[in-house]
């Protein structure tokens, strides 16, 4: 049976707990209620965090200690770069979701379109969210900040916060990209890497694409690498120099990859030509690494890494 959205809210609210600003709170909530109204159901699992809250999880594979308190626990890894102070979720001004099964009963933490889908109704309801961000990102999180710093914070500014609840313009689809759905097929069909075509660059489309690499690796270039996804130090330099003039299914990658970085390498045909090699020497400029035009071991790394 489907999951009551009463359900869903008061489970919401237990996790936020005390402590929100009313405006993240009832921003959140009206999040679950129109992603449940187009048929996601989701859940808040965190909102509000104390100090001591904060200490503890930063102590996570950490020798750690806070006001005289030692928080070090080695047995779990590190999960945050967040000392007490230093979270939105200490002021009360971050939430995290996460999506549920229909029934309610089963938690699924799969970035696939659904949870693209309520990151953008977040955002539309003013939150920044963590997959937006270029380094560390944080898929379940989002927050509204303000325009403050947690400096700021921490020195006891308040943010002002306006709610942005008026009816929003509904996209017609809830799909993403199409060439990125197109892509997401090929790998599919030649790879046999089973992703959801959601037209959405997330984690399972890059283990996808780097499946991909080994595979031709190891067909072309008689490497012997695990096909298991996972960028290592093996699979890095096994990885050879693709430039100009190459026509194969490791240019079709690279073109895919930069693609999905947000430079447009035109056709994705496997075939090295000119509007190829700028969109590498664009990727490699703006990821400072060194703009040679070719394709090898730094590029490779930078684009999966
Ligand atoms: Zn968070």
């Amino acid at each position: 049976m489907k999951v009551a959205l009463r359900t869903l809210l008061e489970r919401s609210v237990k996790k936020m707990g005390k402590g929100m600003n009313p405006v993240v709170k009832a921003s959140a909530l009206e999040m679950v209620e129109r992603a449940y109204n187009e048929g996601i159901t989701v859940q808040i699992s965190a909102g509000y965090r104390s100090m001591e809250e904060q200490a503890n999880l930063y102590g996570q594979g950490r020798v750690y200690s806070y006001n005289g308190m030692n928080y070090s626990n080695l047995a779990k890894p590190i999960v945050t770069n967040a000392k007490p102070g230093q979270s939105y979720h200490n002021y009360g001004l971050a939430i995290d979701f996460f999506i549920v099964s229909d029934d309610g009963r089963r938690a699924i933490w799969k970035v696939d379109s659904k949870w693209q889908r309520v990151s953008a109704i977040g955002k539309a309801l003013g939150f920044k969210w963590g997959g937006d961000w270029s380094s560390f990102k944080d898929y379940p999180h989002l927050e509204m900040t303000g325009g403050l710093s947690y400096k700021q914070l921490q020195a006891g500014k308040k943010p002002q916060l306006t709610p942005k609840l008026e009816k929003m313009a509904m996209p017609n689809t809830s799909k993403g990209d199409n060439l990125i759905i197109s892509i997401q097929e090929t790998l599919n069909g030649r790879y046999e890497t089973n992703i959801e075509d959601d037209g959405f660059y997330g984690p399972d489309t890059r283990t996808a694409l780097i499946i991909g690499l080994q595979t031709e690796l190891n067909k072309q270039f008689n490497k012997k690498l695990d096909v298991d996804g996972k960028w290592g130090p093996k699979t890095k330099n096994a990885t050879v120099i693709i430039k100009k003039g190459a026509s194969c299914n490791i240019t079709w990658i690279l073109q895919a990859a930069l693609y999905m970085k947000g430079f447009d390498p035109g056709l994705l045909d496997g075939v090295f030509g000119e509007k190829t090699e700028t969109a590498l020497f664009k990727y490699q400029k703006a990821s400072k690494i060194p703009a040679d035009r070719l394709a090898g071991k730094v590029t490779w790394n930078e684009l999966f890494a």
